[in-house]
Protein backbone atom coordinates (compact mmCIF):
# COMPACT_ATOMS: atom_id res chain seq x y z
CA UNK A 1 0.00 0.00 0.00
CA UNK A 2 1.56 3.16 -1.03
CA UNK A 3 -1.11 5.35 0.12
CA UNK A 4 -1.73 6.68 4.06
CA UNK A 5 -4.43 5.74 5.49
CA UNK A 6 -6.75 8.89 6.94
CA UNK A 7 -8.43 7.43 9.51
CA UNK A 8 -11.47 9.23 10.26
CA UNK A 9 -12.38 6.85 13.36
CA UNK A 10 -9.50 8.41 15.12
CA UNK A 11 -9.93 11.91 14.08
CA UNK A 12 -13.55 11.84 14.35
CA UNK A 13 -12.79 10.50 17.94
CA UNK A 14 -10.30 13.46 18.74
CA UNK A 15 -13.12 16.10 17.40
CA UNK A 16 -15.96 14.80 20.24
CA UNK A 17 -13.17 14.59 22.95
CA UNK A 18 -12.50 18.20 22.00
CA UNK A 19 -16.62 19.15 21.88
CA UNK A 20 -17.36 17.18 25.38
CA UNK A 21 -13.90 19.14 26.88
CA UNK A 22 -15.54 22.16 26.23
CA UNK A 23 -19.03 21.04 27.01
CA UNK A 24 -18.31 20.01 30.57
CA UNK A 25 -16.79 23.63 31.07
CA UNK A 26 -19.79 25.46 29.69
CA UNK A 27 -21.74 23.55 32.03
CA UNK A 28 -19.98 23.80 35.09
CA UNK A 29 -19.89 27.98 34.29
CA UNK A 30 -23.75 27.81 33.83
CA UNK A 31 -23.82 28.29 30.35
CA UNK A 32 -26.67 27.00 27.79
CA UNK A 33 -26.71 22.84 27.57
CA UNK A 34 -26.26 22.28 24.05
CA UNK A 35 -29.12 20.37 23.03
CA UNK A 36 -29.78 18.50 20.12
CA UNK A 37 -33.83 18.37 18.77
CA UNK A 38 -33.79 16.19 16.07
CA UNK A 39 -37.66 15.56 14.06
CA UNK A 40 -38.10 12.28 12.59
CA UNK A 41 -41.25 12.10 10.67
CA UNK A 42 -42.77 8.50 10.01
CA UNK A 43 -41.06 5.25 10.11
CA UNK A 44 -38.05 4.45 8.13
CA UNK A 45 -35.87 1.99 10.04
CA UNK A 46 -32.41 4.20 8.17
CA UNK A 47 -33.69 7.15 9.50
CA UNK A 48 -35.03 6.03 13.27
CA UNK A 49 -31.32 4.75 13.56
CA UNK A 50 -29.56 7.57 12.51
CA UNK A 51 -31.66 9.63 14.76
CA UNK A 52 -31.04 7.04 17.64
CA UNK A 53 -26.81 7.51 16.86
CA UNK A 54 -27.53 11.23 16.79
CA UNK A 55 -29.26 11.43 20.19
CA UNK A 56 -26.74 8.74 21.80
CA UNK A 57 -23.71 10.85 20.59
CA UNK A 58 -25.15 13.87 22.60
CA UNK A 59 -25.63 11.84 25.73
CA UNK A 60 -21.95 11.09 25.45
CA UNK A 61 -20.81 13.94 24.87
CA UNK A 62 -22.73 15.41 27.46
CA UNK A 63 -25.19 17.38 25.80
CA UNK A 64 -28.85 17.12 25.59
CA UNK A 65 -30.94 15.50 23.69
CA UNK A 66 -34.66 15.88 22.13
CA UNK A 67 -36.58 13.29 20.35
CA UNK A 68 -39.25 14.44 18.54
CA UNK A 69 -41.32 11.73 16.32
CA UNK A 70 -43.91 12.30 14.50
CA UNK A 71 -46.32 9.54 12.33
CA UNK A 72 -45.83 9.21 8.60
CA UNK A 73 -49.51 10.29 8.64
CA UNK A 74 -48.43 13.62 9.84
CA UNK A 75 -49.40 16.83 7.64
CA UNK A 76 -47.34 19.56 6.53
CA UNK A 77 -48.46 21.56 9.13
CA UNK A 78 -47.94 20.01 11.70
CA UNK A 79 -44.65 19.56 10.88
CA UNK A 80 -44.14 23.22 10.59
CA UNK A 81 -45.66 23.71 13.57
CA UNK A 82 -43.18 21.52 15.42
CA UNK A 83 -40.19 23.13 14.04
CA UNK A 84 -42.02 26.18 14.83
CA UNK A 85 -42.48 25.43 18.70
CA UNK A 86 -38.52 24.10 18.72
CA UNK A 87 -37.88 27.73 17.18
CA UNK A 88 -39.54 29.65 20.24
CA UNK A 89 -37.53 26.55 22.84
CA UNK A 90 -34.95 28.36 24.61
CA UNK A 91 -33.22 25.06 25.83
CA UNK A 92 -33.31 24.12 22.23
CA UNK A 93 -29.79 24.86 21.02
CA UNK A 94 -29.88 22.98 17.49
CA UNK A 95 -32.83 21.54 15.35
CA UNK A 96 -32.21 18.27 12.49
CA UNK A 97 -34.76 17.00 10.65
CA UNK A 98 -34.21 13.82 9.68
CA UNK A 99 -34.35 13.28 5.63
CA UNK A 100 -35.66 12.20 3.57
CA UNK A 101 -39.22 12.91 4.90
CA UNK A 102 -42.87 11.21 3.54
CA UNK A 103 -42.93 12.35 0.08
CA UNK A 104 -46.57 14.25 0.88
CA UNK A 105 -43.96 16.92 3.09
CA UNK A 106 -42.31 19.94 1.35
CA UNK A 107 -38.48 19.29 2.57
CA UNK A 108 -37.66 22.91 1.37
CA UNK A 109 -40.68 24.37 3.42
CA UNK A 110 -39.70 22.73 6.30
CA UNK A 111 -35.87 23.42 6.04
CA UNK A 112 -36.11 27.01 5.42
CA UNK A 113 -38.55 27.28 8.88
CA UNK A 114 -34.88 26.28 10.63
CA UNK A 115 -34.10 29.47 12.69
CA UNK A 116 -30.72 30.35 11.11
CA UNK A 117 -29.07 29.99 14.53
CA UNK A 118 -30.29 26.77 15.22
CA UNK A 119 -29.53 24.86 11.73
CA UNK A 120 -26.80 22.97 13.20
CA UNK A 121 -27.06 20.46 9.83
CA UNK A 122 -26.58 23.64 7.57
CA UNK A 123 -29.48 23.21 5.24
CA UNK A 124 -31.30 26.25 5.57
CA UNK A 125 -31.19 28.58 2.15
CA UNK A 126 -29.89 31.17 4.18
CA UNK A 127 -26.49 28.91 5.19
CA UNK A 128 -26.17 27.63 2.00
CA UNK A 129 -26.27 31.23 0.33
CA UNK A 130 -23.89 32.68 2.81
CA UNK A 131 -22.09 29.22 1.60
CA UNK A 132 -21.82 30.08 -1.76
CA UNK A 133 -21.26 33.98 -1.59
CA UNK A 134 -17.41 35.16 -1.14
CA UNK A 135 -16.85 36.95 1.90
CA UNK A 136 -19.84 35.36 3.44
CA UNK A 137 -19.77 32.61 6.36
CA UNK A 138 -22.35 30.69 6.85
CA UNK A 139 -23.29 29.94 10.80
CA UNK A 140 -23.24 25.95 10.42
CA UNK A 141 -21.38 23.76 7.40
CA UNK A 142 -23.50 21.02 6.31
CA UNK A 143 -22.19 18.01 8.59
CA UNK A 144 -20.73 15.31 5.98
CA UNK A 145 -18.76 18.00 3.42
CA UNK A 146 -17.49 19.60 6.87
CA UNK A 147 -16.11 16.49 7.85
CA UNK A 148 -14.54 15.64 4.57
CA UNK A 149 -12.56 19.08 4.61
CA UNK A 150 -11.47 18.61 8.05
CA UNK A 151 -10.24 15.31 7.33
CA UNK A 152 -8.21 16.56 4.52
CA UNK A 153 -7.37 19.79 6.51
CA UNK A 154 -6.39 17.09 9.31
CA UNK A 155 -4.43 14.98 7.03
CA UNK A 156 -1.69 17.98 6.26
CA UNK A 157 -3.55 17.62 2.16
CA UNK A 158 -2.57 21.19 0.48
CA UNK A 159 -6.17 22.77 -0.53
CA UNK A 160 -5.17 26.12 -1.69
CA UNK A 161 -4.26 25.79 -5.54
CA UNK A 162 -4.98 21.59 -5.61
CA UNK A 163 -7.33 20.59 -8.58
CA UNK A 164 -10.20 19.02 -6.80
CA UNK A 165 -12.98 16.78 -8.44
CA UNK A 166 -16.12 16.52 -6.54
CA UNK A 167 -18.13 13.22 -7.96
CA UNK A 168 -21.71 14.11 -7.08
CA UNK A 169 -24.11 17.34 -6.66
CA UNK A 170 -26.06 16.18 -4.40
CA UNK A 171 -27.40 19.28 -2.01
CA UNK A 172 -26.17 17.75 1.12
CA UNK A 173 -22.94 16.29 0.02
CA UNK A 174 -21.03 16.80 -3.07
CA UNK A 175 -22.69 20.34 -3.77
CA UNK A 176 -21.84 22.49 -0.52
CA UNK A 177 -18.14 20.27 -0.43
CA UNK A 178 -17.47 22.08 -3.95
CA UNK A 179 -18.18 25.04 -2.10
CA UNK A 180 -16.02 24.42 0.67
CA UNK A 181 -13.08 23.71 -1.70
CA UNK A 182 -13.92 27.00 -3.48
CA UNK A 183 -13.70 28.46 -0.57
CA UNK A 184 -10.62 26.78 0.48
CA UNK A 185 -9.01 28.04 -3.08
CA UNK A 186 -8.71 25.01 -4.53
CA UNK A 187 -10.16 25.18 -8.31
CA UNK A 188 -12.98 22.52 -8.23
CA UNK A 189 -14.45 20.38 -11.37
CA UNK A 190 -18.28 19.03 -10.07
CA UNK A 191 -18.88 15.40 -11.78
CA UNK A 192 -22.43 14.08 -12.23
CA UNK A 193 -24.58 11.59 -14.16
CA UNK A 194 -24.02 13.54 -17.61
CA UNK A 195 -20.51 14.37 -17.33
CA UNK A 196 -18.45 12.89 -20.54
CA UNK A 197 -15.34 11.81 -19.39
CA UNK A 198 -15.16 11.07 -15.45
CA UNK A 199 -11.67 8.89 -16.02
CA UNK A 200 -10.22 11.38 -17.88
CA UNK A 201 -11.83 14.23 -15.89
CA UNK A 202 -10.73 12.55 -12.43
CA UNK A 203 -7.33 12.03 -14.10
CA UNK A 204 -6.32 15.71 -13.74
CA UNK A 205 -7.55 15.55 -9.76
CA UNK A 206 -4.81 16.47 -6.69
CA UNK A 207 -8.09 16.21 -4.47
CA UNK A 208 -11.27 13.61 -5.40
CA UNK A 209 -13.78 13.53 -2.84
CA UNK A 210 -16.36 10.69 -4.32
CA UNK A 211 -20.33 10.96 -3.31
CA UNK A 212 -22.12 8.91 -6.33
CA UNK A 213 -23.45 5.90 -4.14
CA UNK A 214 -22.21 4.14 -7.11
CA UNK A 215 -20.05 0.81 -5.62
CA UNK A 216 -16.66 0.81 -6.42
CA UNK A 217 -17.02 2.26 -9.47
CA UNK A 218 -13.87 5.11 -9.15
CA UNK A 219 -10.89 2.58 -10.06
CA UNK A 220 -7.54 2.69 -9.38
CA UNK A 221 -6.36 3.42 -12.85
CA UNK A 222 -8.39 7.07 -12.87
CA UNK A 223 -6.17 8.45 -10.12
CA UNK A 224 -3.40 10.51 -10.70
CA UNK A 225 -0.45 9.55 -7.90
CA UNK A 226 -0.46 10.94 -5.19
CA UNK A 227 -3.84 12.38 -5.18
CA UNK A 228 -5.81 12.45 -1.45
CA UNK A 229 -9.42 10.52 -2.03
CA UNK A 230 -12.26 11.44 0.45
CA UNK A 231 -14.36 8.78 -0.50
CA UNK A 232 -17.86 9.82 1.18
CA UNK A 233 -19.98 6.40 -0.39
CA UNK A 234 -21.52 3.63 1.73
CA UNK A 235 -22.95 1.10 -0.27
CA UNK A 236 -24.04 -2.61 0.95
CA UNK A 237 -22.61 -5.51 -1.44
CA UNK A 238 -23.55 -8.81 -0.83
CA UNK A 239 -20.75 -10.81 1.91
CA UNK A 240 -21.81 -14.82 2.39
CA UNK A 241 -18.94 -14.06 5.42
CA UNK A 242 -20.10 -11.81 7.42
CA UNK A 243 -23.55 -12.54 9.99
CA UNK A 244 -25.03 -10.04 8.68
CA UNK A 245 -24.57 -10.78 4.81
CA UNK A 246 -23.16 -8.20 3.49
CA UNK A 247 -20.50 -5.47 3.98
CA UNK A 248 -20.21 -1.73 3.64
CA UNK A 249 -18.43 -0.50 0.28
CA UNK A 250 -17.33 2.93 -1.03
CA UNK A 251 -17.58 4.63 -4.08
CA UNK A 252 -14.18 3.67 -4.49
CA UNK A 253 -12.58 0.81 -5.35
CA UNK A 254 -9.83 0.71 -2.06
CA UNK A 255 -8.10 -2.37 -3.43
CA UNK A 256 -6.87 -0.92 -6.59
CA UNK A 257 -6.73 3.09 -5.18
CA UNK A 258 -5.04 2.51 -2.42
CA UNK A 259 -1.60 1.88 -4.30
CA UNK A 260 -1.70 4.99 -6.18
CA UNK A 261 -2.88 7.31 -4.22
CA UNK A 262 -1.36 9.36 -1.52
CA UNK A 263 -3.99 9.14 0.87
CA UNK A 264 -7.40 7.66 1.41
CA UNK A 265 -9.94 7.32 3.35
CA UNK A 266 -11.67 3.55 3.96
CA UNK A 267 -15.38 2.68 4.01
CA UNK A 268 -16.38 2.00 6.83
CA UNK A 269 -14.06 4.03 8.72
CA UNK A 270 -13.18 7.14 6.81
CA UNK A 271 -15.72 9.97 6.50
CA UNK A 272 -18.89 7.74 7.81
CA UNK A 273 -17.89 8.76 11.87
CA UNK A 274 -17.01 12.08 10.93
CA UNK A 275 -20.85 13.23 9.99
CA UNK A 276 -22.21 12.44 13.47
CA UNK A 277 -18.85 14.33 15.15
CA UNK A 278 -19.21 17.27 12.89
CA UNK A 279 -22.88 18.06 13.90
CA UNK A 280 -21.91 18.03 17.88
CA UNK A 281 -19.31 20.70 16.90
CA UNK A 282 -22.12 22.36 15.10
CA UNK A 283 -24.74 21.83 17.83
CA UNK A 284 -21.90 23.18 20.53
CA UNK A 285 -21.51 25.92 17.92
CA UNK A 286 -25.05 26.57 18.01
CA UNK A 287 -25.24 26.66 21.80
CA UNK A 288 -22.13 29.03 21.61
CA UNK A 289 -24.18 31.49 19.86
CA UNK A 290 -27.12 31.72 21.54
CA UNK A 291 -25.60 31.98 25.50
CA UNK A 292 -22.13 32.50 24.44
P1 LIG B 1 -27.52 11.41 -4.23
O1 LIG B 1 -28.13 10.19 -4.81
O2 LIG B 1 -28.38 12.50 -3.71
O3 LIG B 1 -26.56 12.06 -5.33
C1 LIG B 1 -25.72 11.28 -6.11
C2 LIG B 1 -24.94 12.16 -7.05
O4 LIG B 1 -24.09 11.33 -7.82
C3 LIG B 1 -25.82 12.93 -8.05
O5 LIG B 1 -25.33 14.22 -8.23
C4 LIG B 1 -25.71 12.11 -9.33
O6 LIG B 1 -25.79 12.88 -10.51
C5 LIG B 1 -24.30 11.57 -9.21
N1 LIG B 1 -24.16 10.31 -9.93
C6 LIG B 1 -24.94 9.22 -9.83
N2 LIG B 1 -24.51 8.26 -10.67
C7 LIG B 1 -23.43 8.76 -11.30
C8 LIG B 1 -22.55 8.26 -12.29
N3 LIG B 1 -22.71 7.04 -12.79
N4 LIG B 1 -21.55 9.05 -12.71
C9 LIG B 1 -21.39 10.28 -12.21
N5 LIG B 1 -22.19 10.81 -11.26
C10 LIG B 1 -23.20 10.06 -10.83
O7 LIG B 1 -26.51 10.89 -3.14
P2 LIG B 1 -25.91 11.59 -1.81
O8 LIG B 1 -25.09 12.76 -2.18
O9 LIG B 1 -26.96 11.73 -0.79
O10 LIG B 1 -24.94 10.40 -1.31
C11 LIG B 1 -23.87 9.94 -2.09
C12 LIG B 1 -23.22 8.77 -1.37
O11 LIG B 1 -22.72 9.21 -0.13
C13 LIG B 1 -24.18 7.61 -1.03
O12 LIG B 1 -23.46 6.39 -1.12
C14 LIG B 1 -24.56 7.88 0.41
O13 LIG B 1 -24.90 6.70 1.10
C15 LIG B 1 -23.27 8.45 0.94
N6 LIG B 1 -23.44 9.34 2.10
C16 LIG B 1 -22.61 9.14 3.16
C17 LIG B 1 -22.67 9.95 4.26
C18 LIG B 1 -21.73 9.72 5.38
O14 LIG B 1 -21.97 10.17 6.46
N7 LIG B 1 -20.59 9.08 5.14
C19 LIG B 1 -23.68 11.01 4.37
C20 LIG B 1 -24.46 11.20 3.17
C21 LIG B 1 -24.34 10.37 2.09
P3 LIG B 1 -27.12 13.70 -10.95
O15 LIG B 1 -27.15 14.91 -10.10
O16 LIG B 1 -26.89 14.00 -12.40
O17 LIG B 1 -28.28 12.77 -10.70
Amino acid sequence: MTAQLIDGKLIAQQVRDEVAATVAKRTAAGKMKPTLATVLVGDRPDSAAYVASKGKACQELGMGSISEHLPASATQEEVEALVKRLNADKTVSGILVQLPMPSNINEERVLSLINIEKDVDGFSPLNIGRLAQKGREPLFVPCTPYGCIYLLEKSGVKIEGANAVVLGRSNIVGMPAALLLIGKNATVTVCHSRTKDLPGTVRQADIIIAAIGKIEMVRGDWIKPGAAIIDVGINAVPDATKKSGQRLVGDVNFAEAKEVAGFITPVPGGVGPMTIAMLMKNTLRAAEIQDP
